[in-house]
């Protein structure tokens, strides 16, 4: 097992906060302890000791949770625990922040095992290593056990272009299983900041007028038959969260996905690291832009409702997931891949309204 393989990205990111740690050595801490400082805050660029830094981090969680009232005391909160960075975290901070000011809440790890060999059996070790150290109760549901195929399988059937479309359907589907076996209240998910950032640039780029609208809510409700899903860690940064684990010392398992990168996602995390280097404030300014935006009544507002074939929640009769399953169950694993997309379906618009024009100058 891998435990703290620390990729690149992350040792690149490690040694820099090294060389700044050993230029302001001779500074003190900003929260006025009388303590060094031995880190630079990359949300506020404050200058802080390891304790501060803690307190400052799990502080700004508490708020978050708080101010968008994402609990209710006597609840049952599922986490969605995948073994990585964020869900490591999450999973920590919740557990310190229920005790300290007493949420009194019932914690639960729900891990979704979509069958990749060399990357989810990995890191699903680490999930289990966070169920003894933080005693929680821990639920594995495998896509093998919900659908009858893993991922393995089915990206044999599909090849490597739509992999992530099949995972990312059925793992919000596995997700809604897990939490009604588990009667949960709501399942606590570890977006951070970066994440949603990124889905807003890419919801732009792509005219996924639907998505933007819902994609920086940081409490997401299918309904009155469906379990919420809450963001705690929705103004957390990225590399906020690699120093906490960091300087924790948390066990969490940081390789990549076997079947990824998901392209056009990696294309918009580059662009948004390009421009947090002239402007680091700007995962901030774009959560913001998103949370302001307003838009038009005309724009169709996804109605969710209950799947007829499966039960679970959808938009859609019947929903994706059973399409898809479908699709892969008869031989067809490209049914309900492919959707075009809206800049498309615009052009064909146009193209359509110019035939119908040349055709009355006739
Ligand atoms: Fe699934 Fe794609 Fe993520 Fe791999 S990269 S876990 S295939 S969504």
């Amino acid at each position: 097992m891998m435990k703290f393989k620390i990729t690149e990205v992350v040792v690149t990111f490690l040694s820099r906060l090294y060389c700044n740690t050993s230029l302001i050595m001779v500074v003190l801490c900003k929260a006025n302890c009388g303590n060094k400082g031995v880190l630079k805050r990359p949300k506020t660029s404050d200058v802080l000791c390891k304790e501060c830094f803690f307190k400052a981090f799990e502080l700004e969680i508490h708020e978050t949770i708080t101010r968008n009232k994402l609990f209710k005391s006597g609840q049952r909160v599922a986490i969605a625990a995948s073994g990585g960075k964020d869900s490591t975290v999450l999973a920590h901070v919740m557990k310190v922040l229920n005790e300290r000011y007493s949420y009194n809440l019932k914690l639960i790890l729900l891990s979704i095992d979509e069958g990749i060999t060399g990357y989810r059996d990995d890191s699903l070790e680490t999930v289990k290593q966070n169920r003894d150290d933080y005693q929680m109760e821990l639920k594995i549901l495998s896509y093998e056990e919900l659908y009858g195929w893993t991922m393995d399988r089915i990206v044999e059937q599909i090849g490597r272009s739509n992999n992530c479309t099949f995972c990312g359907v059925f793992r919000r589907q596995a997700l809604d299983r897990g939490a009604k076996m588990l009667e949960v209240d709501c399942v606590a998910t570890g977006h951070n900041a970066d994440d949603i950032a990124e889905t807003v640039l890419m919801n732009i780029l792509r005219g996924d007028i639907a998505r933007l609208r819902r994609c920086t809510d940081i409490c997401t409700s299918g309904g009155e038959d469906s379990i919420p899903r809450v963001k705690p860690l929705k103004y957390t940064y990225e590399k906020e969260i690699v120093m906490y684990a960091h300087f924790k010392k948390l066990v969490y398992f940081s390789t990549e996905c076997i079947f990824a990168p998901n392209a056009y996602r990696g294309h918009a995390r580059a662009f948004l690291k390009d421009l947090e280097k002239v402007r680091p404030s700007v995962i901030m300014d774009i959560i913001h832009s998103g949370e302001q935006m307003r838009f038009k009544d005309t724009i169709k507002k996804q109605i969710r409702g209950i799947c007829q074939t499966c039960g679970f929640v959808s938009s859609c009769q019947p929903c994706k997931a059973c399409i898809l399953l479908e699709g892969l169950n008869r031989g067809l694993p490209k049914l309900g891949i492919g959707k075009k997309s809206k800049g498309d379906r615009m052009k064909a618009q146009q193209d359509l309204e110019k035939l119908h024009r040349v055709k009355n100058d006739f």
